[in-house]
């Protein structure tokens, strides 16, 4: 009896092929029966692709002609199938996130499993189990260290209770160490028992590998990130796969990983942006972490000092509707402080100050006191733009609609959104005036500017003083980034200077001042998140300052602005999240925003913006006339919001025009169901020749700019 078997594969973005495949197997002696979940290899075209076995029937389909059904062309050998709650995972999100199952699970399997053949697949299994022996005669894990009250009261409720848990705790607080423990705990009581730690960004956050290494042993432990080789990728998801590698330590693409025993997932810093995925399927890992805690009955356990707003609504108190729990650690380990916040007001400055007196004099003092300080300025480069002053050119990009940033080092003006990179003109393009001038400031500018004001201030050996910049431009080359943050950690540095790539995670021990330098730019932008943002951003840059007790009384966090008196910078004063969460969850809530509605973006890229907008405006109009025939569609179509296409805020990126068009609803599910609707309309007027010149379309579910 044939087998008619569903399959997963990788379909081209936009086909209307919905991403399963119908092949037929035909079970014989030598070619035993195929299961679901198995990994095969199946002709698609003329090409042969690896797929997944998603359902098995004994019937052909109806709607296909049976001969015209291909074979399976082999089953990958010595891989158990993909647990089924992998798959309902994979399932999910495709469904949420508006993209094929295929694009999905071909996205979350390691890429070699695509190109390997069944030679070099068998050889790496080998491999494989010969690390797998390894860790299976690793006995015991370091103890970890005793736990404060406020820490032992968290992992007891973690063990008692049935989660999902948000640990609020402040930078600090110990809240690693709770999820070594946690993890340390459940992979004791069953020693098949896996656990999954995900963080924003591995490659920031070096410390966090070897402290993990350091407690369960390399052995247990395998990373997921895309720094990774591909070999090296493939690797770790063998040893997830096989169930012999106990924890996975990884970023946002971990929370796909095939675990057959996964009993607790923790994502940590949960309101870091990195979680979301900015292209292919739009997920969010934070999110799949709950959905798939709660598919694989797995606790989940959220971290931050600062949570994202939805996540602090969620953990509200469960009469009023909340649904994690939410775990209080207010205090730093060690009784150490956190900073003083001191906001110094740049009206009262001398124009054009970058520095001000007195955050110069105390970064000074710091110096003299052999103390690091470290000052935060969200823009590489030297300058955002180069201007003349003469005719009013400036350094704009030709392919975009943005500036091209001067980059002083390598004399260079640079695009940071399409690359478009042309060495600095000696003149002014436009008249040929020779004096054209950087206007703004970045990390290299505020660098070369410091090592002038502090030229003659001295450590106290005598020697000068030591000024680091860290930002993406410091920090391209691999190994680069390990370096620096070595340099400050062996107190080498006096002053650190970078963007929000030095604010994040970092345990650095003698960190008395941090200074946000120009941090307005964020209060008035647009996106609704950006109060939210910045009041992390501050706070956890904020975190690195006193984390050593013996110094923390002193340590200082300032702020230089021109709206000292902004809600953000008040409730930083007060190291006060819940708030500045509760005045922004109001202005939400009156405003009908997240969490109280959900959003979609629908994005076009076209040759012209006139395009990019008809298209987005013309599905709309479509889909309101289908509602017009159809009574449940329009009942749907009532609970939600289309709002006309507009401009994105940089609405030209390397010679292509782009539109949005926001969606949005107080119910979930009929937003979902709108943009189900939706997928045929959008298909449907693409091939209107009025929208000649589209070039790609892509849906963006909860999306975290607008
Ligand atoms: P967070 O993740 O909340 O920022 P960490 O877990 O990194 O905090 O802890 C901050 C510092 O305190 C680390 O250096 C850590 O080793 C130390 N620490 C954490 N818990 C304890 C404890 N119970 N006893 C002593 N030191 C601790
Ligand atoms: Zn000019
Ligand atoms: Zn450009």
């Amino acid at each position: 009896m044939p087998q008619w078997i569903d399959i997963s594969v990788q379909t081209p973005a936009h086909s209307q092929i919905g991403g399963v495949l119908t092949y037929r197997h035909v079970p014989t002696a030598e070619n035993s029966a195929i299961t679901e979940g198995s990994l095969v290899r199946v002709p698609l075209g003329s090409r042969d692709l690896l797929g997944v076995v998603w359902a098995i029937h004994e019937h052909p389909p109806a709607q296909l002609k049976e001969s015209s059904v291909r074979d399976v062309s082999g089953v990958l050998e010595g891989l158990a199938p993909l647990p089924i709650a992998w798959r309902q995972l994979v399932q999910f999100a495709a469904h949420y996130y508006q993209r094929s199952v295929g694009e999905v699970a071909m996205a979350a399997l390691p890429p070699q499993l695509r190109d390997l053949s069944a030679v070099q697949l068998a050889r790496r299994l080998k491999k494989q189990h010969a690390t797998a022996g390894a860790r299976t005669e690793t006995a015991g894990f370091a103890t970890g260290l005793p736990l404060s009250a406020q820490q032992g009261a968290a992992l007891a409720q973690i063990a008692t209770q049935p989660g999902p848990f948000l640990i609020f705790g402040a930078t600090g607080s110990g809240k690693t160490e709770v999820y070594l423990q946690a993890v340390q705990r459940q992979l004791e009581a069953d020693p098949k028992a896996q656990a999954l730690l995900m963080v924003p960004e591995i490659n920031l956050t070096p410390q966090l590998q070897e402290r993990v290494i350091a407690r369960f042993g390399a052995e247990q432990v395998v990373s997921m990130h895309s720094g990774m080789t591909p070999a090296q990728r493939l690797q770790s998801w063998l040893g997830a796969h096989s169930g012999s590698a106990r924890i996975v330590l990884g970023t946002r693409m971990a929370v796909f990983a095939s675990m057959p025993h996964l009993q607790l997932i923790v994502v940590d810093e949960e309101h870091d942006p990195s979680y979301k995925q900015q292209e292919g399927a739009r997920y969010s890992a934070r999110d799949l972490a709950i959905y798939r805690g709660r598919l694989e009955s797995a606790k989940v356990i959220l971290g931050s000092a600062t949570p994202s707003l939805e996540s602090w609504h969620h953990s509200r108190p469960s009469a009023e509707g909340g649904r994690y729990q939410r775990l209080l650690m207010p205090e730093r380990v060690g009784a150490g402080q956190l900073p003083f916040v001191r906001r110094v007001d740049m009206n009262n400055q001398p124009r054009k100050t970058v520095l001000s007196a007195p955050l110069l004099a105390a970064i000074q003092t710091r110096i003299e006191r052999g103390e690091q300080s470290m000052l935060l300025l969200n823009r590489r480069g030297y300058a955002p733009v180069l201007h003349c002053a003469d005719c009013g050119w400036k350094s704009e990009c030709s392919h975009c609609s943005a500036f091209r940033v001067f980059h002083k080092l390598d004399r260079t003006l640079r695009c940071h959104h399409c690359g478009f990179t042309e060495r600095v003109p000696r003149a002014c393009p436009a008249c040929g005036n020779a004096d054209i001038a950087p206007l703004g400031r970045g990390t290299e500018q505020l660098e070369e500017h410091l090592a002038e004001l502090l030229s003659s201030v001295r450590r106290p050996d005598g020697q000068a003083v030591k000024i680091l910049r860290i930002d993406a431009d410091s920090t391209q080359h691999k190994g680069a980034l390990e370096s620096q943050l070595a340099q400050v950690h062996s107190g080498e540095v006096d002053v650190l200077v970078g963007t929000q790539m030095i604010a994040k995670g970092h345990d650095f021990r003698s960190i008395t001042l941090v200074a946000a330098i120009n941090p307005d730019n964020a209060l008035f932008s647009s996106d609704f998140r950006a109060p939210e943002r910045l009041f992390a951003l501050l706070m956890q840059a904020g975190g690195r300052a006193g984390r050593d007790a013996r110094q923390s009384a002193q340590s200082e966090m300032w702020v230089q602005t021109f709206h000292p008196k902004h809600d953000v910078f008040a409730a930083l004063k007060k190291h006060d999240y819940p708030a500045f969460a509760a005045s922004q969850l109001l202005e939400r809530e009156q405003a009908g925003l997240p969490p109280w509605s959900f959003q979609a973006l629908l994005r076009a890229d076209a040759r012209s913006q006139e395009v990019a907008q008809a298209f987005l405006n013309a599905a709309s109009q479509a889909l309101h006339a289908q509602g017009a025939q159809d009574t449940a569609l329009d009942a749907l179509l009532a609970q939600v919001s289309v709002f006309p296409a507009v401009p994105m805020s940089i609405q030209r990126v390397a010679n292509v025009e782009r539109a949005q068009m926001l969606i949005e609803s107080p119910s979930r599910m009929a937003l979902q169901k709108v943009l189900a609707e939706l997928h045929p309309v959008l298909h449907s007027q693409r091939a209107v020749p009025a929208h000649k010149g589209l070039i790609r379309w892509l849906v963006d579910v909860d999306p975290l700019a607008i």
